[in-house]
C-alpha cells in the first residue's frame, strides 16, 4: 500500500496538511506534521495527491 512521507527539514510549518486532510496528517509537537496512518488506505489515495500538491514546500511525497 502507497505510504506518506514529510521531510520535516523542508516543512515550513503551514499548517496545510493537517488542516486540509487531518485524517491522513495531524498536528503534532511545535505545530509540524505527524502522520496519522502508516499506509494510505485506497479511498484515501486522491486526498493523499492533494497533500502532495499542495504543500507549499514541496515536502511531502506519496510512495509505494
Ligand atoms: S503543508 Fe507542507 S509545509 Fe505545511 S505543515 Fe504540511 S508538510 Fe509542512
Amino acid at each position: 500500500m502507497p505510504k506518506l512521507t514529510i521531510d520535516l527539514t523542508t516543512c515550513k510549518k503551514s499548517g496545510q496538511c493537517y488542516y486540509m486532510q487531518p485524517a491522513l496528517v495531524r498536528r503534532g509537537a511545535d505545530n509540524l506534521p505527524e502522520l496519522a496512518v502508516a499506509e494510505v488506505p485506497a479511498n484515501q489515495i486522491d486526498d493523499a495527491q492533494d497533500l502532495v500538491d499542495g504543500c507549499p514546500a514541496g515536502a511531502i511525497d506519496l510512495i509505494d
